[in-house]
């Protein structure tokens, strides 16, 4: 069984800036169709039993993806799919856009953009953010590490500001994106510090040098156990994540390699009970 942790809802071209579509068919070595369409997604989603899908909100980047885009794509398969909300705290009645999205639409947890919006996670101005979750049980998902978007601000997508929320707001259920990459040492030290915080692999087995790297620091750390799997749909998909992933346990570099066995677990880690979610199409006990 499958959790993916970390796929995108663009149903159209309309929520991108013309930059910021110029810019992300850069994000690969050959251009990405950013358009999602789910029989496409379910189609490569092997063993996937839920999915958590969000839009994206970052008007500094040029990107704005309204919640509700989510809750109707969610309603195309409502026993896999789990919808976040999105928030840019820079933007005005992001409070409201929050309540909205938890209270009206039945959103289960919240996605954030740091440095595509710019701004920091711990800055005390989105405490009423943090607040809101740690009281909801939202589980807050935020890209950290690098982007193609040139506007975007390097310097507020460092994991270490995680560990100053995590440290205020210890009971919130928080993923880093992509493992922090290319800051994945800074990222092990702060999911390998609090105990609700984890790192999602979505959108690495591309880069196979580098999460071959990643990973053993991963291991020697002793922090597989916080590593959910994710994909980053549209950029990638289940099953090429999952041939990815496996395909490293195969490298041999003088002494060192990967356990299958830990790959395997990741791959197969169930993350809904870890960040306090229901298997979706279940009554709620
Ligand atoms: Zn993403």
């Amino acid at each position: 069984m499958i959790i993916d942790v970390h796929t995108h809802v663009f149903t159209s071209n309309k929520p991108f800036s013309a930059q910021f579509l110029k810019e992300a068919s850069g994000a690969r070595t050959t251009p990405i169709d950013m358009i999602t369409r789910y029989d496409e997604y379910r189609a490569t989603a092997t063993d996937c039993a839920a999915t958590i899908c969000f839009g994206g909100k970052a008007r500094l980047a040029g990107l704005w993806v309204d919640d509700q885009d989510v809750a109707d794509y969610i309603k195309q398969d409502p026993d896999h799919l789990i919808g976040f909300l999105s928030l840019d705290p820079t933007q005005p009645n992001w409070q409201a856009e929050m309540e909205y999205g938890h209270q009206e639409l039945g959103l289960q947890g919240i996605k954030l953009m740091p440095m595509y919006a710019g701004f920091y996670p711990q800055d005390e101005q989105l405490d009423a953010l943090w607040t809101y979750a740690q009281k909801h049980n939202l589980p807050v998902l935020l890209h950290t590490g690098t982007t193609f978007a040139s506007q975007s601000q390097l310097e507020t997508t460092l994991p270490r500001h995680i560990d100053v929320v995590a440290r205020r707001f210890p009971e919130v259920r928080i993923i880093m994106a992509h493992l922090g990459h290319p800051f994945e040492g800074e990222c092990i030290a702060v999911i390998r510090k609090h105990p609700h915080v984890y790192a999602d692999v979505s959108a690495l087995h591309y880069r196979p040098w580098q999460l071959f790297h990643s990973l053993m620091l991963v291991h020697e750390y002793g922090v597989w156990q916080k590593l959910l799997f994710g994909t980053d749909f549209p950029f990638t998909n289940v099953d090429a994540s999952v041939a990815g992933l496996r395909s490293l346990a195969e490298v041999k570099i003088d002494r060192f390699s990967l356990p299958l066995e830990k790959i395997e677990e990741l791959i197969q880690r169930n993350a809904l009970p870890l960040l306090g979610l229901q298997q979706p199409g279940q009554a709620k006990l």
